[in-house]
C-alpha cells in the first residue's frame, strides 16, 4: 500500500464524513489500521501530515488505531497471542496448525471537526 495515496482517501473520506459541518476543519481523524494491511503507521502518520499542510486543516491530527493479528487453534478455539513471526505455526497444546484472524483493517472510524466557540457540540 502507498501512505500517500491512502493518506489522501482518508482525507478525502473524512472530508466527506464531515458532511453539512465540512465547513469547519477537521481536528481529528481516527482510522483501524490492521497488521496484514501492509500499512506503516509511522509513515502513514507522516503522509498524513503532507496532505493537510498548508490547508485549513492543518491542525488535524491522524489517529492510528493498531489491529494486530490473532492466531488461533480451530481445536482448541482460544487466541494464542499474536506474534507473525512464523508462517503455519502450530498449536502448543494440541499440535494443530493455527490459522489467523483479523489484521486485515483499513477503516474509517471516527472523524472529529474542530467547532467554534459558543457552538454545542
Ligand atoms: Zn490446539
Amino acid at each position: 500500500v502507498h501512505e500517500t495515496g491512502l493518506a489522501l482517501e482518508i482525507y478525502r473520506a473524512a472530508r466527506q464524513a464531515a458532511g453539512s459541518e465540512g465547513g469547519f476543519p477537521l481536528a481529528k481523524v481516527s482510522v483501524a489500521i490492521g497488521e496484514l494491511s501492509a500499512v506503516e503507521p509511522s509513515l502513514l502518520e507522516f503522509a498524513w501530515q503532507a496532505v493537510v499542510a498548508g490547508g485549513k486543516d492543518a491542525a488535524a491530527q491522524l489517529e492510528v488505531e493498531w489491529c494486530p493479528v490473532t492466531r488461533y487453534c480451530p481445536r482448541c478455539g482460544e487466541g494464542k497471542g499474536s506474534s507473525l513471526g512464523s508462517w503455519l505455526p502450530l498449536c502448543p497444546d494440541c499440535g494443530d496448525p493455527m490459522l489467523v484472524k483479523g489484521g486485515e483493517e483499513l477503516d474509517l472510524l471516527r472523524v472529529t471537526i474542530e467547532m467554534p466557540d459558543g457552538v454545542p457540540t
